[in-house]
């Protein structure tokens, strides 16, 4: 059978680095994807955190297609229209002055950590060079990324690693501020811990910590690859704190399924790159750059996504914690904002997420006890009802 050579295929030709589903899908729509077999699936992983206006939304494949007919590639030594507009409109609608376009959520973070290093080399002095992240923050596989991720367990075995990271307990500011001395050039933060089991941080942190930060010439770095581009109910999830970073980077939601990193910097940062500093052959492409927009232009028009979006939020937080009153020995919590929420379980996970699989819905668990749901931004009540059916049934044979 074609989907048993393809699996076998898949073990004999692909390197061992995920565990994957036993599954192939050939086909999405909205909230709903399809299996070689002919099974349908309720997304609620977004391909994680990444197919915001679902799969397939004819916006973004209509832009997909006219910029392929039109222009793919050319490289950076010339401009193509796509990157400009993109960085105009990503500027337009943040704290932002320049963007450096990239392929990933972890080049977008080399970039930023690349940046805060020459800016506070030339600005302060030589030394001024090392980061501080959290514990249990997620920021890449590359060196540097890995590094400044702060789990050993991702880290273990590919020492020596990068010289110049620290880590402080997220959301504990003292922590954060005796860790600070005057060889810190950045402190890198995410809004929200996603891969660190949808982890918060109170709005009085990120104030004090900006604070901080200012007062001591230390760049702030958001890393808002999970949490932007609509995903926690904001364009940018920094917006529920009232405050704005030196340099934010985004990747996951931004171009829809196509894949793009993007650094976004003020002014003042953004001049320590310079001709040569940095780049990316295929940091900026036409097509991932005209993807990103129409996801973008489709997810601002109106305000109106967005705002459904939080509604969806909400509707999906009360039914949740509806859930957790009638399975208080299985459910701890229930957190997060807009449509990034994690449910913390008394008991592994993955065989939650399994037993959804087998019933039709994807899910994803995180942190190894918390379960975490990020569905595309149009996701509807009745998806939701589906899947909170599931778990109730799931729930119930666990309890
Ligand atoms: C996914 C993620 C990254 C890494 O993005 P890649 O595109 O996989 O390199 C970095 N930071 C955060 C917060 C993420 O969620």
């Amino acid at each position: 059978m074609e989907v048993k050579r393809l699996l076998d295929d898949a073990s004999l030709y692909l390197m061992n680095t995920y565990k994957r589903f036993p599954v192939v899908f050939v086909k999405g729509r909205g909230m709903k994807l399809w299996s070689a077999d002919g099974k349908e699936y309720l997304d609620f992983m977004a391909g994680i955190a990444v197919d915001i206006l679902g799969h397939c939304h004819p916006r973004h494949v209509v832009a997909i297609q006219k910029q392929a007919q039109k222009l793919v590639h050319v490289s950076n030594f010339y401009h193509t229209e796509p990157p400009i507009r993109l960085a105009k409109l990503l500027c337009d609608y943040s704290f932002a002055d320049r963007v450096f376009f990239s392929n990933s959520g972890a080049e977008a973070n080399e970039a930023a950590i690349k940046l805060a290093r020459k800016h506070s080399k030339e600005r302060f002095r030589a030394e001024k060079t090392s980061i501080i992240t959290a514990v249990n923050s997620f920021h890449g596989r590359t060196l540097a990324t890995l590094t400044a991720t702060g789990q050993p367990k991702l880290q273990s075995g590919f020492e020596p690693l990068v010289p110049g990271f620290s880590y402080v307990p997220f959301n504990d500011y003292e922590a954060l501020k005796s860790a600070i001395d005057e060889d810190t050039c950045a402190v890198m933060l995410e809004p929200i811990q996603g891969e660190g089991g949808v982890r918060m941080a109170s709005e009085d942190y990120f104030r004090h910590v900006r604070d901080l930060c200012t007062r001591l010439g230390i760049l702030l770095i958001l890393d808002e690859i999970q949490t932007g581009t609509g995903r926690t109910g904001t364009l940018f999830a920094y917006e529920h704190y009232g405050i704005e970073p030196d340099i934010l980077t985004l990747a996951k939601g931004l171009g829809g399924g196509i894949p793009i990193g993007a650094t976004l910097v003020r002014e003042d940062v953004a001049k320590a790159f310079t001709p040569g500093s940095h780049g990316s052959t295929f940091g900026g492409n036409p097509l991932s750059c005209a993807a990103a927009f129409a996801t973008l232009e489709t997810l601002l028009e109106d305000g109106i996504m967005l705002s459904e979006s939080r509604r969806m939020g909400d509707y999906f937080m009360s039914a949740l914690v509806k859930l957790q009153k009638q399975f208080p020995k299985v459910i701890t919590e229930v957190r997060g904002k807009g449509l990034l929420i994690g449910m913390e379980l008394t008991r592994e996970c993955a065989m939650v997420v399994q037993a959804c699989f087998e019933r039709g819905v994807l899910i994803n668990c995180t942190a190894g006890n918390t379960l975490r749901f990020m569905p595309p931004l149009i996701v509807t009540e009745d998806d939701i009802d589906r899947l909170i059916g599931v778990l109730k049934e799931v729930m119930e044979r666990l309890s």
